[in-house]
């Protein structure tokens, strides 16, 4: 186990910056998922992490050892990679046993170990398969084994479930996390599902355009996001956006908006002093809304309250979305359970203020 350290890294790739000066520790033991859309730099900075890529500037430290420069080999990692990568010319037992025969371990050690990867995955019905003879997830579990069977310092894993169906991914994304939990390896886990990252992940790294743009435990990086990108990135449906404008009333500060005003306690309107008579983006995620008389699941401290018309139901079973139209503008509120609502009824939408979030407009960043 180690705690890695990533220090003003840099990768450009001719003129391009594929990772621009991203700082980040990550603790000893932690499992930390770098999450972000495709080409922001992801795959990269574990490249870089793994010693397949060398940084262009900037440092990588594994405990106090700097291992910037240093090969593969001599970094103690070990990669599971989307593609399953397991030799099919080999079986379950000689691929598991592959990086100890390499390292030169005695025979009767690489049988322990390999049984003891073997029954951490639950693959020891399969040690004499070969590969062709096993289902996407197995060849999966047999990676895992292989990459573990060595106790890494630390394990990098690209994408490892994507080529899985559904199904499977869920069940191994807990399998996964069961298992790092286990062997408390520190954990670098690249994805661009955010449901993956958020019941993965102690915490998640937001990764944009080669910057990082947030990082934390699941829970704040969903509650407290620090940007637009982010806030929209995790949450499905995804967060409510509308521009505003902050008005000073006699009654405090407002946010006035196309077809609805929504009167801020003191509290938060102090967060928007510096902004009144200018456009703000009001974000909301459709959980932190409901449709009175329909559902009062949503226990609310402080509220506020719009009108909207019904545009569009989609009906999930679990959930229903409803689509209403505010202005013109279409706003999606998540309901709990089946409800059955008409198109085009008027309705009244209960907003939760003490989860509303406010981003500049230029910026883009968090206001409140
Ligand atoms: P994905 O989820 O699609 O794998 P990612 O976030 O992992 O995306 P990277 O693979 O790190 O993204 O790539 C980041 C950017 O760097 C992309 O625009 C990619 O085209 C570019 N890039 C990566 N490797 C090279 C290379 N060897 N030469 C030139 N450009 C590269």
């Amino acid at each position: 186990m180690v705690e890695v350290r990533l220090e003003k890294i840099t990768k450009k790739f001719g003129d391009f910056t594929a990772v621009n000066e991203l700082t980040l520790t990550i603790k000893d033991g932690e499992f930390l998922v770098l999450l972000g859309p495709s080409g922001c730099g992801k795959t990269t900075t574990l490249r870089m992490i793994s010693g397949l890529e060398t940084p262009t500037s900037g440092k990588i430290w594994f405990g106090d050892r700097d291992v910037t420069y240093l090969p593969p080999k001599d970094r103690n990692i070990s990669m599971v990679f989307q593609s399953y990568a397991v030799w099919p010319h080999m079986t379950v037992y000689d691929n598991i046993a592959f990086p100890l025969k390499i390292k030169k371990y005695p025979k009767e050690e690489i049988d322990k170990r390999v049984k003891w990867a073997a029954e951490l995955l639950q693959i020891e019905e399969l040690l004499d398969r070969y590969p062709a003879q096993l289902s996407g997830g197995q060849r999966q579990r047999v990676a895992v084994a292989r990459a573990i069977v060595v106790e890494p310092d630390v394990l990098l894993m690209d994408e490892p479930l994507s080529n899985l169906d559904a199904k499977l991914r869920v069940m191994m994304r807990a399998e996964i996390k069961k298992l790092q939990e286990k062997l408390k390896v520190t954990t670098i886990y690249v994805t661009h599902d955010q449901v993956e990252a958020m019941t993965m992940g102690d915490r998640i790294a937001v990764m944009n355009k080669g910057q990082l743009l947030q990082v934390g435990p699941p829970v704040e990086v969903y509650s407290k996001p620090n940007s637009i990108f982010v806030a929209t990135f995790i949450g499905a449906p995804e967060m409510n956006l509308m521009d505003v404008t902050v008005k000073e009333t006699d009654k405090g500060i407002a946010l006035e908006g196309e077809g609805f005003e929504i009167l801020l306690p003191e509290d938060l309107g102090e967060f928007l002093k510096d902004y009144v008579n200018k456009t703000v983006v009001f974000g909301i995620r459709p959980e932190h809304m409901t449709v009175e008389g329909i559902s009062e699941v949503l226990h609310v401290k402080r509220k506020a309250k719009i009108k909207g018309t019904v545009d569009f139901v989609e009906a999930l079973g679990t959930d229903t979305i409803i689509h209403a139209k505010v202005g013109g503008k279409i706003i999606k509120i998540k309901i709990p359970g089946h409800v059955p609502i008409e198109l085009g009824r008027p309705v009244d939408i209960i907003i939760d203020l003490d989860n509303i979030h406010v981003f500049d407009k230029s910026t883009e960043k968090a206001i409140i």
